[in-house]
């Protein structure tokens, strides 16, 4: 059994007004709806078994959105459940903060 890990440990828990940056690989996604479990707000099942990313800018299979501080949490945890690592989510600077 491998140890728990501590996915919201790199949480800013005071809103700072940053932004961060979420892109989905769509054509990536297997289906596994672990993202819509964490985070139903963004993440909807389309008919076809995959979820879009709600609101998203979309260019070609990438669907990328900005979110705030106060969406960050859910986001993270979406992306940490992904199997296949197809959610990422980006700070300001353009560093990947997970998964
Ligand atoms: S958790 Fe990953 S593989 Fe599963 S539906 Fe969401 S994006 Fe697709």
């Amino acid at each position: 059994m491998t140890p728990e890990k501590e996915p919201f440990s790199r949480i800013v828990k005071t809103p700072s007004g940053k932004t961060y940056r979420i892109e989905f690989d769509r054509e990536g996604c297997i289906g596994a709806a672990a993202c819509v479990a964490a985070d139903p707000k963004h993440w909807i099942m389309q008919a076809d078994g995959k979820p879009n990313l709600h609101e998203a800018t979309s260019e070609g299979h990438t669907q990328t959105k900005t979110i705030t501080d106060a969406e960050l949490e859910d986001s993270i945890r979406a992306a940490e459940v992904c199997p296949v690592r197809v959610i990422k989510i980006f700070d300001e600077e353009g560093n990947q903060i997970a998964p």
